[in-house]
C-alpha cells in the first residue's frame, strides 16, 4: 500500500477517474504474467499497489513531488513492451501516461510533436498524409513513438533514416525532481523545430546510446524528425490476418539476392553505401523464411524440426533483402535500380522474385508472431557498431548458442539477424532466440545463464557494445569492461539526478545486478566483484 494520505494528494491531483488501487485494475498492469518470461520478469515482477493515470505535465509534476515526499517507488510506462516498464519493487506507484495522446505535424519543417500514448501506427499513417515517414521499430507499430525513441528505435529503415538521437528534435522531461526542463529550441519558444538549440541539447543525457528506461524522469512531450517519403497510397491489402500493405511498384520495390557467400553479401551492403543508394539493406536469419511460409505453428515445426541437410542449408544462405524507393519520383526508383543491379552483378548475386509488399517496417505490427514458435522469444544481443564487428560477434553466437541447444530453440547455426545503418556507416546486429516457458526448471535455468552470464561475456570478449546492455547483463560485469568503467559516470548522472532512487526502481543499473543476487543458479556463477546499488533495492513507500 502507499500511505493513505499519499493516495488522497495524488487523487486530488488526477481526480478520482484516474486513480486506482482496486487489486482487479492493478492486476491488469503486472509484470508476472505479462509474458515475458524473462528472470527479470519471473523474479522481479510483481502487481502495481496504485495506478494513477494523469492528462497535463502538472499533473506529472505533482505526481513526482508527491512520491519524493513520501518516498514512493514509481514506474512510468506508455504502452507497456518492454518488461522495464513493469512494477519490479513492492509498492510500485504506477504512472499510465496513455492519456498523452496529442499528435501535431509540422509538414513544412518535417517533424512530429508526440504525447508519449501516440503509438507509430498513428504517427505513420498522419505523416504518410502528408509525403512524409518515419522508421517503425522491428517489434511493431503498436509501440510508443516516445519511449521507443529514449530507448532503442532501431529497424531496417534506419538505413536511411539515421539513428534516434539524432530524431529527437525539442522535448519536454519532467526531472526526478519534479521540475521540468526543455530541450532543444523548447526552452525558448514553443516551436520544437531545432534539436541542437538555442537551449540545452541534452540528449546525450537522455537517451546517448541508450535510454534509462524510466529511470531518469518522464517525457511527456517528444517531437521527432519526419522524413520525405512519396505521395503514393500504400494500399491495406488482404484478410486478417493475412494482411499487408501492397506497394506502389513504381515508387517503391523489395529485391531479394542470393549471394555466392558471405564475404560477398557483406561487400554488396558496404558498396550500396558507397553508392548511397536504398531505403533498407538486411540479411534475415533463415527461420524467417520458414515462419513466413508456414500457415501454423505445427506447419513450422513440421518442416524446421528435420535436422538433416538444415546446418548446410542455413550457414550457406546468403540472401540479402533490397528497399529501393523513388522519393523524387519514378525515375529515382529506375535510376537506382540500375545501380543496384550492377552492383548485384559485380558480386556475383542472383536477383530472386519477391513479394511486393509490408507486413512487418512500414505500419504493421507483427511482433507478437516472435513469440509464436516456442512461446516465449528475447535477443540476446543487438547492436550498433562497425559492419566488420556484428559479423564476428554473429559467428561466435552462433557458436556459443550450440551449447545451449535446448533449452534454446536450435536454429542450425544461423548467424544472426545483420543489416546497415546510416547508408553503410555503421552495422547492426541482432541475434534471436526462442526458447520454450513451460520447460522444465533446470532448462530455465539454462536460459537464464545464458542470457545473464555468458551472453554478456561473450560480449565483453568481442568487444561489441549490445543495446541490451543492462537489459540483460549486469553492470557489475560490464560496468569494468566498457569504457572502461562507464558505471562510475553513469551512477554519478543517476546520482545527481533521481538521489531518492525512487525513480523506476531498481532502475537499468541495477535490474539485472539484483536478478543475479536472487537466482542461486546465477549466483553460483558469478565469478566477478559489485552487485546491485542497495539503495535501488531497499523498498519504496513502506
Ligand atoms: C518482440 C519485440 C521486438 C522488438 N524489436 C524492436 C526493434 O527491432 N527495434 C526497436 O527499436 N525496438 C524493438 N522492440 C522494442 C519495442 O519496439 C518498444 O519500443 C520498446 O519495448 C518500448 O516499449 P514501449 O514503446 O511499449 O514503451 P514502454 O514499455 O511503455 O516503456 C519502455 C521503457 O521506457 C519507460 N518509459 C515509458 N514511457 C516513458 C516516458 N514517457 N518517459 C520516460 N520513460 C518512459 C518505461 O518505464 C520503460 O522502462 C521490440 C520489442 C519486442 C517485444
Amino acid at each position: 500500500m502507499i500511505p493513505q494520505e499519499a493516495f488522497e494528494a495524488l487523487r486530488q491531483v488526477v481526480g478520482p477517474e484516474y486513480i486506482s488501487q482496486e487489486p482487479e485494475v492493478c492486476r491488469a498492469y503486472t509484470l508476472k504474467d505479462r509474458g515475458f518470461h524473462t528472470s527479470e520478469a519471473r523474479l522481479l515482477g510483481r502487481d502495481p499497489v496504485c495506478v494513477v493515470l494523469p492528462g497535463t505535465t502538472e499533473e506529472v509534476q505533482a505526481i513526482v513531488k508527491i512520491a519524493n515526499r513520501y518516498k514512493i517507488g514509481y514506474t512510468p510506462a506508455s504502452t507497456l513492451w518492454f518488461p522495464q516498464a513493469g512494477p519490479r519493487f513492492d509498492n510500485c506507484l504506477f504512472i499510465d501516461l496513455k492519456r498523452f495522446n496529442t499528435l501535431e505535424i509540422d509538414p513544412i519543417n518535417m517533424n512530429a510533436t508526440c504525447g508519449s500514448g501516440v503509438i507509430f501506427a498513428q504517427l505513420q499513417a498522419e505523416a504518410l498524409k502528408y509525403g512524409l515517414y518515419t522508421m517503425v521499430p522491428g517489434g511493431g507499430s503498436q509501440v510508443g513513438v516516445v519511449p521507443n525513441h529514449l530507448i532503442w528505435s532501431f529497424s531496417p529503415l534506419t538505413y536511411r533514416t539515421g539513428m534516434a538521437n539524432r530524431r529527437i528534435m525539442g522535448c519536454e522531461w519532467v526531472l526526478p525532481s519534479g521540475e521540468v526542463v526543455r530541450l532543444g529550441s523548447l526552452a525558448s519558444g514553443s516551436d520544437p523545430f531545432w534539436g541542437e538549440g538555442i537551449g540545452p541539447d541534452l540528449r546525450g543525457i537522455l537517451r546517448g546510446s541508450i535510454g534509462w528506461f524510466g529511470s531518469l524522469g518522464i517525457v511527456t512531450k517528444m517531437c521527432v524528425r519526419l522524413f520525405p517519403f512519396h505521395n503514393e497510397p500504400l494500399v491495406p491489402t488482404g484478410i486478417s490476418p493475412d494482411t499487408y500493405l501492397k506497394f506502389p511498384e513504381h515508387r517503391m520495390k523489395w529485391y531479394n539476392f542470393t549471394c555466392p557467400s558471405k564475404d560477398a553479401l557483406v561487400n554488396f551492403m558496404y558498396d550500396l553505401g558507397h553508392a548511397e543508394i536504398a531505403a533498407a539493406a538486411t540479411r534475415v536469419p533463415v527461420a524467417w523464411r520458414y515462419i513466413a511460409k508456414a500457415k501454423s505453428k505445427e506447419d513450422f515445426w513440421e518442416v524446421w524440426n528435420k535436422p538433416e541437410g538444415k546446418e548446410a542449408e542455413v550457414t550457406g544462405s546468403h540472401v540479402l533483402r533490397v528497399l529501393l524507393v523513388g522519393y523524387t519520383s519514378e525515375k529515382q526508383l529506375q535510376y537506382e535500380e540500375k545501380v543496384l543491379m550492377a552492383i548485384a552483378e559485380k558480386h556475383g548475386a542472383e536477383h530472386r522474385r519477391t513479394f511486393q509488399g509490408d507486413q512487418s517496417w512500414m505500419q504493421s505490427a507483427d511482433s507478437v508472431s516472435m513469440w509464436w514458435l516456442t512461446g516465449a522469444f528475447m535477443s540476446v544481443t543487438g547492436q550498433v557498431d562497425t559492419i566488420d564487428c556484428g559479423i564476428k560477434t554473429g559467428v561466435e553466437f552462433a557458436k556459443l548458442k550450440k551449447k545451449f541447444e535446448p533449452p534454446m530453440m536450435p536454429d542450425y547455426g544461423d548467424q544472426g539477424w545483420f543489416q546497415t545503418n546510416d547508408f553503410g556507416h555503421s552495422g547492426y546486429l541482432e541475434f534471436l532466440n526462442y526458447w520454450d516457458p513451460n520447460d522444465k526448471e533446470e532448462m530455465i535455468h539454462r536460459m537464464d545463464e545464458y542470457y545473464q552470464i555468458a551472453g554478456p561475456k561473450l560480449l565483453i570478449r568481442c568487444g561489441a557494445l549490445s543495446f541490451f546492455i543492462q537489459t540483460d547483463s549486469p553492470l557489475s560485469l560490464d560496468g569494468p569492461n566498457y569504457g572502461p568503467n562507464y558505471h562510475k559516470f553513469a551512477r554519478k548522472v543517476k546520482d545527481a539526478l533521481d538521489p531518492l532512487y525512487n525513480c523506476n526502481p531498481p532502475g537499468i543499473l541495477d535490474v539485472i545486478d539484483e536478478v543475479v543476487e536472487k537466482a542461486p543458479w546465477l549466483k553460483e556463477k558469478k565469478d566477478w566483484e559489485g552487485g546491485p546499488d542497495p539503495r535501488a533495492i531497499e523498498g519504496f513507500g513502506v
